[in-house]
């Protein structure tokens, strides 16, 4: 990508999104196109057609998607299915149409077998069953995968897939339910606080582990990649580090004051036990996070509190 390109990021309202457009900004990128969901509504076929015949972008970072947490996935699971198959079919397929230079496709952690050996290699796709709570997800992002897979090959398409670990950071959704658990247990820790509620229900037993990276470590991570990497092989983006829901609990009790109990509430799903993402090939390739998780937590409740207090 040269500065003046032509780049269009996809959901740039959404987390990931808005890290790569400050990214992008930031190493001087003067050529970018975004759209809001009510400006271009990416589920619709002629709607992203048109688009990208009229604006003609030279880069994609397929960063829109419909996400949510544990609960989310479960409940919504046509919606998750539906939206996000439409979402990267539309964006594929006219991006190939229109000579899309090179594109970016977000996958996630999820696409790997619920009981695959940890930490999880790239090479673990498709090799076992998944985790039922989002199977339609997984299944959406790993049809996403092999379409990216599948332009390459059959039309020499320079498409990447990258699959980043659990997420958090600027621009989080926080949900009560809907949301993954690091934004929900900032805002449910912060409101016991502020009211004086003396326990708070972390939900699950609390013994899953799972790792986390702050989206501006993602989005340098996209940038370095769509700079530097030119394989349909998968690419796992993550700290290689991670810690129990009760330890995060615990952390997050400390960031935001709380001095009360923390139960877990065990009628609610813990999902996959574990999935720590080997960040090996990564690691090789030359990137490694800069944000901690005691770092990013700051950073996350000063955003909380700044949106929501
Ligand atoms: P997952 O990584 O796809 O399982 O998604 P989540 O981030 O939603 O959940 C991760 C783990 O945190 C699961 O074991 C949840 O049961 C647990 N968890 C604990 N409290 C909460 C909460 O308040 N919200 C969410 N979403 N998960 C929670």
């Amino acid at each position: 990508m040269e500065k003046n390109s032509k780049v269009y990021i996809a959901g740039h309202n959404g987390m990931v999104g808005s890290a790569i457009h400050r990214k992008l900004t930031a190493e001087g990128f003067e050529n970018i196109i975004v759209k809001s969901s009510k400006e271009l509504d990416l589920r619709n076929q002629q709607l992203v057609e048109d688009f990208f015949r009229t604006e003609k972008p030279d880069y994609v970072f397929l960063a829109a998607a419909k996400v949510g947490g544990i609960y989310a996935n479960n409940t919504y699971r046509a919606d998750f299915l539906y939206e996000n198959l439409a979402i990267q079919n539309n964006v594929i397929h006219q991006s190939y149409k229109n000579d899309v230079k090179k594109l970016l496709f977000l996958g996630s952690s999820c696409i790997y077998p619920k009981m695959a050996p940890q930490p999880l290699k790239e090479s673990y796709l498709l090799t076992g069953l998944l985790e039922p709570s989002n199977e339609p997800y997984a299944i959406a992002k790993i049809a996403g995968i092999k379409m990216a897979e599948a332009y390459r090959a059959q039309y020499g398409c320079n498409y990447i897939s990258v699959m980043p670990t659990n997420l958090y950071g600027y621009n989080d959704n926080y949900h009560p339910e809907n949301s993954h658990v690091l934004p929900a247990l900032i805002r449910k820790f912060h409101e016991a606080t502020i009211n004086n509620t003396p326990k708070v229900a972390v939900w699950g037993s609390g013994k899953p582990m799972r790792e986390f990276l702050f989206a501006d470590d993602l989005a340098d991570a996209c940038y370095f990649l769509m700079q530097n990497y030119h394989s349909s092989d998968l690419v796992n983006i993550g700290t290689g580090l991670d810690i129990t829901i009760a330890d995060l609990a615990q952390k997050i009790a400390h960031v935001t004051g709380f001095k009360g109990e923390i139960e877990f509430d065990t009628t609610q799903l813990d999902g996959t036990p574990r999935k720590l993402l080997d960040v090996s090939k990564l690691h090789d390739l030359g990137w490694k996070h800069k944000i901690s998780l005691n770092e990013g937590l700051a950073l996350a409740y000063e955003d909380f509190k700044s949106k929501y207090c």
